[in-house]
């Protein structure tokens, strides 16, 4: 089984210009029993169309037991 299933194109317009973004600072996805911590969001989104295709956390361990 293969660990790549990053996608190529976007499923909404059918582009391949996809692109990185970030989201940090004042709109960070924070635990919402640990609001002192944050975690910047990333993103997997279509350069054309402005669809997001796949959204990251980057420290999702700071979720944990936050539930
Ligand atoms: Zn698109």
């Amino acid at each position: 089984m293969e660990f790549n299933q990053t996608p190529t194109a976007c499923p909404k317009c059918g582009s391949q210009e996809l692109g990185r973004g970030k989201q940090n600072g004042y709109a960070v996805m924070s635990p919402v029993s640990k609001v002192r911590f944050g975690s910047a969001v990333e993103y997997l989104l279509c350069t054309d169309c402005g669809y997001i295709i796949e959204s990251y956390v980057k420290n999702p361990e700071k979720f944990k037991g936050t539930l």
